[in-house]
């Protein structure tokens, strides 16, 4: 089928990125949006915008009869979820299929699987990648617990089998706190999730988090396109990415990607997809598969040429993918930094109006925002207002030109994280790419007590 008209079911930055793909193929969009979101630049773009609801996501971009209701009132034959809202919720999947709708994503069998991290390890397991050694499945039993933990050897990690969001996990460093730290963790689990099933883990001291893009068509081809390196967070929030890492060879990128698109073909697997690792040591361990595009999927266009918003509507149309695993060059290096309207020192959210706004352009540079000078920035969402990517020859070329272009962008009207990647961007570890997930957070706690 050929898709002519796409609702749009999310708003933001990736609201307005799925819209340009939308019209660089020719396809009319569908803006749905909140009463908070009537001035946002997708909702001025795109060719029809329907109102679904009040501020609160629950209401509007969560709110499943509203969003189905408005493709049927304006007519689209596809919906794109964009990341976060509803683009991992396997029922709504359903319900679009079921209304003969496209899903521009994944089987929603693929999405339940993989939104189910017990469930996930396991076929991750049977897929043939390499996990984290750990317990095979729920423990409840405290005598169970500590076999798995002596095989595993401490520390480990007690995890909620519904967590999200880097929530609902203890570290146990030692025999004796076993039992506790499972009760803990299991209450804290069906206090904040409804579950209290958790799962254990060997705890990695310090790693890197090391994603892998990949690629089905839905039909048993698959490819890969790389690795990103996001070890750069803060609360297990992502701040700035790279690709590819500073520390994978071309011979290491080969051997994971080629394990996860053998994977991802077996599994019949359709559209974009991540799969996470923490890496430590050249070993590679399974953490999740996010099954949506990413926020960070700019890096990954950059440097191999691809866009993978158009890869995933003309998988959803039922087309073969564009291109096969040997017609994927990589070449160079990208950076992207998250720019949140937050303070850039205790990370408060600062939304407001902004009231001069500046982009920074030139060679490679690439700027992913809804922002506008006169816009009123939300305070119910995410705090994230724009992105900033650039791409360079080589990872010094890129470090240069986003020092440049965080020179020359200026936002006023709120507080924004631009200072905090300018002082990132000097640091002789970071210019090393010396560093692990723990590293941000060590950072920030020195430049507080300077
Ligand atoms: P969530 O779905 O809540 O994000 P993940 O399983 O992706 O949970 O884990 C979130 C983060 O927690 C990881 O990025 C990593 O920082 C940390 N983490 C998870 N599992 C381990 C582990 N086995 N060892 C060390 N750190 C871990």
């Amino acid at each position: 089928m050929a898709i002519e008209k796409l609702l749009i079911a999310n708003r933001g930055e990736i609201a307005l990125r799925i819209h340009r793909a939308c019209h660089e193929m020719g396809i009319k969009t569908v803006a749905v949006h909140s009463t908070a979101d009537a001035d946002a630049m997708h909702v001025r773009l795109a060719d029809e915008a329907i109102c679904i609801g009040p501020p609160a996501a629950k209401d509007s971009y969560l709110n499943i009869a509203a969003i189905i209701s408005a493709a049927e009132i304006s007519g689209a034959d596809a919906i794109h979820p964009g990341y976060g809202f509803l683009s991992e919720n396997a029922k709504f999947a359903e319900i679009v299929e079921a209304h003969g709708l496209a899903f521009v994503g994944p089987k929603p069998e693929h999405i339940r699987t993989m939104g189910d991290k017990i469930e996930a390890k396991r076929t991750a397991g049977a897929l043939g990648l390499p996990l984290v050694p750990g317990s095979d499945g729920a423990v409840s039993d405290v005598e169970e617990a500590r076999a798995i933990a002596d095989a595993a050897g401490y520390p480990v990690i007690i995890k909620a089998a519904s967590g999200g969001g880097g929530r609902g996990m203890k570290v146990c460093t030692s025999p004796d706190q076993l039992e506790t730290l499972m009760q803990q963790a299991g209450s804290e689990a069906k206090a904040a999730f409804g579950d209290a099933t958790v799962y254990i883990e060997k705890y990695l001291g310090n790693p890197r988090h090391i994603e892998i893009q990949v690629f089905g068509d839905g039909n048993g081809n698959a490819i890969h396109l790389g690795e990103r390196d996001c070890s750069l967070q803060r609360r297990h929030q992502k701040v700035l990415e790279e690709a590819p890492s500073p520390v994978l060879s071309q011979a290491e990128r080969e051997r994971i990607g080629g394990v996860c698109a053998k994977a991802m073909a077996d599994m019949g697997y359709r559209g974009a997809g991540t799969i996470e690792f923490l890496w430590e040591n050249g070993e590679f361990y399974f953490i999740e598969m996010n099954t949506r595009l990413q926020v960070e999927h700019p890096v990954t266009e950059m440097i191999t040429g691809l866009d993978l918003v158009r890869e995933q509507i003309r998988v959803a149309e039922g087309k073969p993918l564009s291109v096969n695993q040997e017609d994927i060059r990589f070449t160079g290096h990208a950076i992207e930094c998250r720019i949140n309207a937050e303070d850039p020192k205790t990370f408060a959210p600062s939304p407001g109006t902004v009231t001069s706004y500046h982009v920074p352009g030139g060679m490679h540079v690439r700027v992913d925002s809804g922002l506008y000078q006169g816009y009123k920035v939300p305070p119910y969402y995410d705090s994230m207002i724009g992105k900033l990517i650039v791409y360079g020859r080589t990872r010094e070329g890129a470090i240069m030109r986003l020092r440049r272009a965080l020179e020359e962008y200026v936002i006023e009207g709120m507080k924004t994280t631009i200072p905090l990647h300018q002082a990132l961007l000097k640091d002789p570890e970071f210019l090393n790419g010396d560093y692990t997930i723990k590293w941000l957070e060590e950072w920030l706690a020195r430049e507080d007590g300077q």
